[in-house]
C-alpha cells in the first residue's frame, strides 16, 4: 500500500494547486454540527408513507424522484421489504440475453439463455459470442464437484492450554452442534466441521450444505445456535468470541476457499475445432495458447488469487439479474482456466470454479424482476441450484474464450470503441 515519494509529492501539489495546507487540515476534522439531512428510519413494516417522507427529505425534483420510484415499483414496493432497509426505489439496469449455452452437465442439461444485467458496453456481446462458440462445439461439459457454505466463529481462551482443552471437549460435541444447528433450519445440515488453533484462540470452521440456497443467512443463523449451545455447556468458557472471525471467506478471495470450496465447486470443459476458432474468433488454438501461457504467468507476477480473465463480468452480471448476492462475487470470481492445444490444433479449454456463492431460493431470488430473470434462465425454485451453479461457470468458460479470442485476433480495443463509443 506504499506510495513513492515521486508520487505523493505529486498528488500533494495538486491538493495545494486549489488549497493551503491549513485549509486542507481543517477539512479532515471532525465536525459536531447537526448532519445537514436525516433519513426517515426504516421500520419493520414498509409503507408507502415511509418511502415518501424519505422522499421528502431528500429534497430532490419530481423528474429525479421518478426515476426510481416509477409506477412499478410503487405497485410493487412490498416485496422489497425484506430486502432492503430505508428504501425509496429501485434502479434499472439494462439486461441482455447471452445464448444459447449449451451445457452437458451433472444438473445443467440442454441450451440455456441469460438474463445478464450490465452497464457495460461489449460485455454481453463477448459473452454471446463465446456461448455461440460453445454450442457450435456440441456444449461444454460441466460437473458440480463440491458443496459446502462455511461460518467461521472464533473463541478467545486466557491460554493456549484453555484453547487446547476446548478443542479436546468440541471434537466431542459433532452430533450435538448438528441438532443445535439443524433446529434453524429444514435443508441446512451440517456437513463438516474444521479446528484451527492460533495461540490461545480457537477457530471452528462449519460447513453446511444449503439445499437450494446460497446460504449465508441460514449458515449464520445455525452457526448461532451452535454459539449458543458452546456457551452454555462447554466446559472452558470463552473470555469472549465472534460469530464469524474472518475465517470463512466470506465476500472475499481468499487462499483457503480457493483451495477447498465455498459455495459450490464446478469445473467445465469444451474441445473446439481449430476451424471454428478461425470462423469465430479469427485468430487459432496455438495463439490463444501463447496468450494463456503469459496469462497464466502475468497472474502469478501480479499475485492473484487463481489464474482467470474475467470471471467476474460474467458472473456480476448474471448475479445481478438474478437476484444473487453480488457481493459474492468477490470470492466467487475466483478460479482457474487452462487452455491447451490437442495434436489437431483444436483448442482444450477448461475453468475451475471453487467459490460460486449462488442459489435458486431465498435472498433476492423472489423479487419481481429477479424471480422473472431466473425463470428466462430455467433456474427458479427448488432443485435448481446445483444446474444453476453449473451453468455459471459454463458462461465463465464462454467468457474466457472470447475475451482470449479478441486479445489474440486484435479486436480487444476495436470492439470496446464500436460498441461503448458508438
Ligand atoms: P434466506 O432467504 O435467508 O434463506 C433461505 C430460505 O429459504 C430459508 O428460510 C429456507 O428455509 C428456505 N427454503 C425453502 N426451500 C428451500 C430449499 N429447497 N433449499 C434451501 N432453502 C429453502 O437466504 P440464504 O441463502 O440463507 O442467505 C442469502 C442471503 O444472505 C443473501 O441475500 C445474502 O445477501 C445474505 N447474506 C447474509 C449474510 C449473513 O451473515 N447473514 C452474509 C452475507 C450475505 P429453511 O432454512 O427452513 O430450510
Amino acid at each position: 500500500m506504499s506510495i513513492s515519494r515521486q508520487r505523493a509529492n505529486q498528488h500533494l501539489s495538486r491538493l495545494l494547486e486549489s488549497h493551503s495546507l491549513q485549509e486542507l487540515a481543517s477539512r479532515l476534522a471532525p465536525r459536531s454540527d447537526t448532519p445537514a439531512i436525516s433519513i426517515p428510519k426504516h421500520h419493520h413494516t414498509l409503507t408507502s408513507g415511509e418511502i415518501a417522507k424519505r422522499w421528502h427529505a431528500l429534497g430532490v425534483s419530481a423528474e429525479i424522484q421518478a426515476q426510481l420510484l416509477d409506477p412499478q415499483t410503487e405497485q410493487q414496493y412490498r416485496s422489497y421489504q425484506h430486502n432492503i432497509e430505508n428504501f425509496i426505489g429501485t434502479v434499472k439496469v439494462p439486461v441482455g440475453l447471452v445464448g444459447p449455452l449449451r451445457v452437458n452437465g451433472l444438473f445443467a442439461q440442454g441450451d440455456f439463455v441469460l438474463p445478464l444485467a450490465t452497464t457495460e458496453a461489449a460485455l454481453v456481446a463477448s459473452y454471446s459470442r463465446g456461448a455461440q462458440l460453445i454450442t457450435e462445439a456440441g456444449g461444454c461439459t460441466a460437473m458440480l464437484l463440491s458443496e459446502g457454505v462455511s461460518r467461521a466463529p472464533g473463541f478467545a481462551f486466557e491460554n493456549l492450554r484453555d484453547a487446547g482443552l476446548f478443542v479436546a471437549w468440541a471434537v466431542t460435541q459433532e452430533e450435538q452442534f448438528r441438532l443445535a444447528a439443524e433446529r434453524t433450519t429444514r435443508h441446512g445440515k451440517l456437513a463438516d466441521l474444521e479446528f484451527t488453533v492460533e495461540g490461545n484462540h480457537v477457530y471452528l470452521r462449519f460447513q453446511f450444505l444449503t439445499g437450494d440456497a446460497a446460504g449465508q443467512n441460514m449458515v449464520t443463523i445455525a452457526t448461532q445456535a451452535i454459539c449458543d449451545y458452546i456457551i452454555a455447556t462447554s466446559p472452558l468458557k470463552p473470555k469472549y468470541y465472534f460469530l464469524e472471525a474472518n475465517f470463512s471467506g466470506d465476500k472475499k478471495a481468499s487462499l483457503q476457499s480457493f483451495l477447498a470450496v465455498r459455495g459450490k465447486k464446478v469445473t467445465a470443459e469444451v474441445l473446439i475445432p481449430g476451424p471454428m476458432i478461425k470462423t469465430h474468433l479469427h485468430t487459432s488454438a496455438a495463439a490463444m495458447v501463447d496468450h494463456w501461457r503469459m496469462a497464466a504467468i502475468g497472474g502469478v507476477l501480479s499475485g492473484t488469487i487463481g489464474v482467470q480473465g474475467h470471471y467476474a463480468n460474467g458472473l456480476a452480471a448474471l448475479y445481478l439479474a438474478c437476484g444473487q448476492d453480488v457481493a459474492c462475487v468477490a470470492e466467487s470470481a475466483v478460479g482457474v482456466t487452462r487452455f491447451e492445444q490437442t495434436e489437431n490444433h483444436d483448442l482444450y479449454a477448461a475453468v475451475t470454479l471453487p467459490n460460486l456463492i449462488v442459489g435458486s431460493v431465498g435472498g433476492g431470488t423472489g423479487l419481481p424482476s429477479q424471480h422473472a430473470c431466473l425463470e428466462i434462465a430455467g433456474f427458479a425454485g427448488a432443485d435448481k441450484a446445483q444446474a444453476f451453479a453449473e451453468t455459471c461457470a459454463a458462461l465463465c468458460l464462454a467468457g474466457e474464450l472470447s475475451i482470449v479470442g479478441a486479445l489474440c485476433a486484435g479486436d480487444f480495443a476495436r470492439a470496446h470503441q464500436k460498441l461503448a463509443r458508438g
